[in-house]
């Protein structure tokens, strides 16, 4: 059978209910017409006897409490780091970065005691965090999870990217070493 690939609105006619129940999309209306709830291609399902619309529009959420982000260091004060955010995800799907500027608490580091901010990141480090607060003036980040932290450092004295060796990061091409809050999946 042909497929009816019709494009249709809130408020289009699909069928009537005696031909089509409403499925995805759809609601009888009092006179018994079957009427799509959104922008999308009309599919009438000859099995199932319903009325569809599918939706092809990719709905991407807002980022929220338990997202993850994928994050650049750009300042690194006594108190916090700020961070700006390059990508975010929950549950595997893809979320909306509204505001890209985002703060990480020196209280939400680490689970162990930090003494300075400089000793976990540094400016131009890439980290992964979890979104902790969202409040209209900013964006609060933890990273003391242990897969969270930098996954990509950059050695201070020469800019090249860091190795781990043997639990600690160094840099291949100077030598020099410098402490971090590392993630466990620290991409080398
Ligand atoms: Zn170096």
């Amino acid at each position: 059978m042909k497929k009816d690939k019709e494009m249709v609105y809130p408020g289009s006619f699909l069928s009537t209910e005696e031909e089509f129940v409403p499925g995805k999309n759809a609601y009888s209306d009092e006179e018994g017409n079957v009427t799509s709830t959104t922008v999308g291609e009309k599919d009438l399902d000859m099995e199932t006897r319903e009325a569809n619309v599918i939706n092809k529009t990719k709905i991407v959420k807002p980022l929220d409490v338990g997202s993850t982000v994928i994050a650049r260091v750009s300042l690194v004060k006594d108190n916090s780091a700020m961070v700006e955010i390059l990508s975010a995800e929950k549950d595997g799907e893809e979320r909306k970065v509204l505001k890209a500027y985002a703060s990480i608490p020196v209280s939400s580091i680490s689970t162990e005691y930090v003494k300075s901010v400089k000793d976990m990141f540094r400016v131009g480090d890439f980290v992964r965090a979890r979104v902790a607060k969202v409040v209209p003036w900013g964006i609060d980040l933890d990273t003391r999870d242990r897969e969270m932290g930098v996954i990509k450092a950059y050695c201070i004295e020469c800019r090249k990217p860091m190795k781990m060796f043997d639990g600690s990061l160094k840099c291949p091409n100077c030598g020099a070493s410098s402490p971090r809050k590392v993630s466990a999946d620290y991409s080398q």
